[in-house]
C-alpha cells in the first residue's frame, strides 16, 4: 500500500466507511493521514483523586465501592451513580440516562476512569468519563489523539483506522525547497504526520503541528499572494483622470470631509488614475463616513463617462443606498437606479434597457445585479458594501460585466490589521480612522434584570419626546431549554405595557417582505420601539433613533454589541445604548466592561480576539477563503508572519510559481483554491 491509494485498501474501511469517510473529504490513504486530531487526551499518568485538579482532564484508578447507592431506583430518569474509591479519596461516577451501563460495574473491581472532576456540594463527581476495566486490552497508557467524528464513526475505529496505516507516514517527501524548510526549522513531513496522530510527548505535537500549520499556511499566502500579484500585472484596467474635478460634489456637501476621509479619497484618486485596477478595501467604523468616499468614486468615475455598480447585502440596505444616492446625486445631473427582486417584471426590464444604453449612471441592488442578464454599457467601478456578507466570488462577477472595473469594497467590521492583510490579501486597504465632528459617543450602561422596569420607563420617555428605540434580544422565541428573553415574549409585553405607542416586531424567520415592511416603518418614524432579534446588525440608518437595549447581553460577542450599538448615535441628541444582563459569567462581564469604556471599534475589535476562542471570530467561509484543515487565522498568528515573509521571497523569486522546486507548492496552492479563485497556474 503507499499513500496515494484509496483508503478502500486500508483493512477495516468497508464500503459503509469509505463513504463516510468520503464525505469528510477523505479519499486517499494521505488524505486519511492529514486528518488531524482535534486535541489529544493524556493518559500517562494515574492520578489520586485526593490530589487530582478540578475541571481538567484527568486519569484515575479506583475500586468500584457502590452501585446505584442514593436517589430513586425506580425513577427512570435517576442517573446511573457509582461510588469509587482510590485510597486517597471518593468520587461519584454518573451516568445519565446510562443506566444500561450499571452491569458494566462490579462492586470490588477496578476500573480506570477519565475525564474531569468537578465539585459537588462538596462531592467530589466525574460525569460521563471513559472507562476501562483495570487490565483490560485497550486500557492503556499513553497520549491519545482526539478525531473530529461524523456519525458512523466512532473515536476508536478513528484511531485503529489512523494506527494501521501510520507506517506510511515514512513515505511522506520533503516538498518544500530545503532552504525553507532548515531556515524556518520545521521537522520532516514523514515525522510530523507520524507524530501529529501518536505523539510521546508535548514536544512532538508542538514540533509536529507547527510543520502542519507552517505548511497550510503557506499555501494560503503564497495563493493570495500570487492572486494579487497577478492583478498587478493587468495593465489595463480602465483610467479615471486625476485632474477631474469633483468640485460640484463636494460644493455641495453640507459639511467638511475629515482627515481620514480625505487621506482614503486621495488614495482611491490614485488608483483610480493608474491603468492598474483598484483593488480596494475601504475599513471604516460605523458612522465614519466611508458613503462620502463612494459618492466621490461614483461621481468622478460618471463624468469619466463610466457606470458604477453598487451591491449590499439586504434590499433594505440597497434600498437605503438608493435613496441616499438618489439624493446627492441626482441633482448633479446623474442617473440612479435600483434593482433587486421586488420589482415588477416591466419594471425590471425597463432598468435593464436604461443600464445596457447607457443611460443609467449608478445602479444598486442586491446579488440581483450580478445575475447573466444584467449588462452594462461601459461598468467602470464595481462597490460592495458589508463585504463580509459576500465571498470573493461574487466580487468578481460584478467585476466581470466590465472589462476589468475599479473595485471598491466597504466594510464597517473593523479587524485588526494583522489579520485583514490575510482575509483581504487579494486587496490594498484603507483605513478611514476618523469620526465627523460633533459626533457624541454613545453613552453606554451596565444593567441587570431588576432594573428591567426603570430601563423600559427610561425608553418610554424618549419615544414620548419624540425618538425611537431599538430592542434586541437574543431569542425569537421562548424556549424551554434556554433561560433569555425572546423577542416575541418582549414585544408582547412591550405592546400591553405601552398602549400610547407603537412597537413593531422584527425577525430571522419573518419572510422578507414582511421584514421589509417593518423595517420602513421604523426607518419613517411610524413605529416608535423596535423590537428585533440581530437581522438589524447590519448597516441601517434611521437617525431619530437614541436608544439601544440589548436584552441578554451576556449572550452576544463584543464585535456584534459594538455593531449593534452602533445603530444610534448617528443623529444630533444624545444616544444611549443599555445592556441588560441576564446572566453574568467571568467573560461576559469583561466583555460589559470593555464596552461601557470604549467606543474605538478597531480596539474592541482587538480585545474581541483576545477574549474569544480562537476560530470563533471570521469564519473564512463567509470569507470566500479556502477552508483550513488545521491552522487557525487567530491562534496562529504568529506563524502567520514567519509565512508571510517566506510567501513573499518566493513571489518575488517566482511570480508564477513555475520553478521546478516549487512544483509541489504550485500543484498543492492549486489544489487547495481549487475553482474558488481562478489560479493560471
Ligand atoms: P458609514 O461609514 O457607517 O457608512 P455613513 O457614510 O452612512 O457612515 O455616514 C454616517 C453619517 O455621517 C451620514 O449621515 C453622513 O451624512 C454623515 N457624515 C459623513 N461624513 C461626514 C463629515 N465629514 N462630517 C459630518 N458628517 C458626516
Ligand atoms: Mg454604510
Amino acid at each position: 500500500m503507499n499513500l496515494q491509494d484509496s483508503i478502500s485498501c486500508i483493512k477495516g474501511v468497508g464500503e459503509k466507511k469509505c463513504r463516510i469517510l468520503n464525505n469528510m473529504g477523505v479519499e486517499t490513504v494521505d488524505d486519511m493521514l492529514h486528518l488531524f486530531p482535534r486535541k489529544y487526551e493524556d493518559r500517562r499518568e494515574i492520578s489520586y483523586i485526593m490530589e487530582a485538579p478540578f475541571n481538567k482532564d484527568v486519569l484515575v484508578k479506583g475500586r468500584v465501592a457502590a452501585r446505584q447507592y442514593r436517589g430513586n431506583p425506580y425513577n427512570k430518569k435517576t442517573p446511573l451513580r457509582i461510588l469509587v474509591q482510590d485510597g486517597s479519596a471518593d468520587m461519584e461516577v454518573l451516568f445519565f440516562n446510562g443506566r444500561y451501563l450499571a452491569d458494566y460495574f462490579n462492586v470490588g473491581c477496578e476500573y480506570t476512569f477519565f475525564g474531569k472532576i468537578t465539585l459537588n456540594n462538596g462531592r467530589r463527581q466525574m460525569a460521563h468519563p471513559e472507562f476501562h476495566r483495570l487490565g483490560d486490552k485497550d486500557d492503556e497508557r499513553g497520549i491519545f489523539p482526539v478525531y473530529p467524528l461524523t456519525e458512523g464513526i466512532t473515536q476508536a475505529n478513528m484511531r485503529k483506522i489512523i494506527k494501521s496505516i501510520l507506517p506510511l507516514a515514512s513515505q511522506a517527501e520533503e516538498w518544500l525547497p530545503d532552504k525553507i524548510a532548515k531556515e524556518s526549522n520545521l521537522c520532516s513531513p514523514a515525522y510530523a504526520l507520524t507524530n501529529i496522530h501518536f505523539p510521546k510527548d508535548e514536544r512532538q505535537i508542538k514540533e509536529a503541528r507547527y510543520r502542519m500549520v507552517f505548511e497550510e499556511l503557506l499555501i494560503l499566502q503564497t495563493g493570495l499572494f500570487y492572486i494579487k500579484k497577478g492583478r498587478s500585472n493587468i495593465r489595463k484596467g480602465i483610467v479615471i483622470a486625476e485632474n477631474i474635478s469633483v468640485e460640484n460634489y463636494t460644493d455641495r456637501l453640507p459639511f467638511e470631509l475629515t482627515e481620514g476621509q480625505k487621506r482614503v479619497w486621495e488614495e482611491v484618486q490614485k488608483d483610480m488614475a493608474s491603468v492598474r485596477p483598484m483593488n480596494r478595501l475601504i475599513q471604516g467604523d460605523v458612522g465614519s463616513g466611508k458613503t462620502a468616499v463612494a459618492e466621490l468614486a461614483i461621481y468622478k468615475t460618471a463624468k469619466a463617462g463610466y457606470q458604477s455598480a453598487m451591491m449590499a447585502p439586504t434590499e433594505l440596505l440597497a434600498k437605503q443606498h438608493f435613496v441616499s444616492l438618489k439624493r446627492d446625486l441626482e441633482p448633479l445631473g446623474l442617473n440612479v437606479d435600483l434593482l433587486c427582486s421586488s420589482l415588477k417584471a416591466r419594471e425590471k426590464q425597463e432598468v435593464l434597457e436604461r443600464l445596457s444604453s447607457g443611460k443609467t449612471d449608478i445602479i444598486v441592488g442586491t446579488h440581483s445585479i450580478i445575475q447573466p442578464e444584467v449588462a452594462f454599457k461601459a461598468l467602470g467601478l464595481v462597490i460592495t458594501d458589508e463585504q463580509h456578507r459576500f465571498g470573493v466570488n461574487q466580487r468578481s462577477l460584478l467585476a466581470e460585466k466590465g472589462d476589468t472595473p475599479n473595485i471598491l469594497v466597504m466594510t464597517a467590521t473593523p479587524i485588526p490589521r494583522t489579520l485583514a492583510v490575510i482575509l483581504y490579501g487579494d486587496l490594498d486597504i484603507s483605513v478611514i480612522d476618523t469620526m465627523p465632528p460633533g459626533r457624541k459617543p454613545v453613552r453606554t450602561y451596565l444593567r441587570n434584570n431588576d432594573s428591567r422596569d426603570n430601563v423600559y420607563d427610561f425608553v418610554h420617555n424618549e419615544v414620548k419626546a419624540g425618538r425611537q428605540a431599538y430592542v434586541v434580544a437574543p431569542l425569537i422565541e421562548e424556549s424551554e431549554n434556554i433561560d433569555c428573553r425572546s423577542a416575541e415574549e418582549i414585544y408582547k409585553e412591550l405592546s400591553q405595557r405601552f398602549p400610547d405607542v407603537s412597537v413593531g416586531l422584527v425577525h430571522g424567520a419573518m419572510k422578507q417582505n414582511e421584514k421589509d415592511s417593518v423595517m420602513e416603518s421604523f426607518a419613517s418614524g411610524e413605529t416608535d420601539i423596535l423590537v428585533s432579534t440581530v437581522v438589524i446588525e447590519v448597516g441601517i440608518d434611521v437617525s431619530n433613533a437614541t436608544v439601544m437595549v440589548i436584552e441578554n447581553c451576556e449572550r452576544f460577542g463584543l464585535a456584534q454589541l459594538h455593531q449593534l450599538r452602533g445603530r444610534v448615535g448617528r443623529g444630533k441628541a444624545q444616544s444611549y445604548c443599555i445592556l441588560l444582563c441576564g446572566h453574568e459569567s467571568e467573560i461576559a462581564n469583561k466583555r460589559n466592561k470593555i464596552m461601557c469604556k470604549s467606543s474605538d471599534g478597531f480596539a474592541i475589535a482587538e480585545e474581541d480576539l483576545k477574549l474569544r476562542g480562537p476560530g470563533e471570530i471570521f469564519g473564512t467561509r463567509q470569507h470566500g477563503l479556502p477552508e483550513l484543515n488545521i491552522s487557525d487565522l487567530i491562534r496562529h498568528v504568529d506563524i502567520l508572519e514567519d509565512v508571510k515573509k517566506v510567501a513573499a521571497d518566493i513571489i518575488d523569486k517566482d511570480p508564477l510559481i513555475c520553478l521546478p522546486e516549487h512544483d509541489q507548492l504550485r500543484r498543492k496552492v492549486k489544489r487547495m483554491f481549487g475553482e474558488k479563485i481562478e489560479l493560471k497556474l
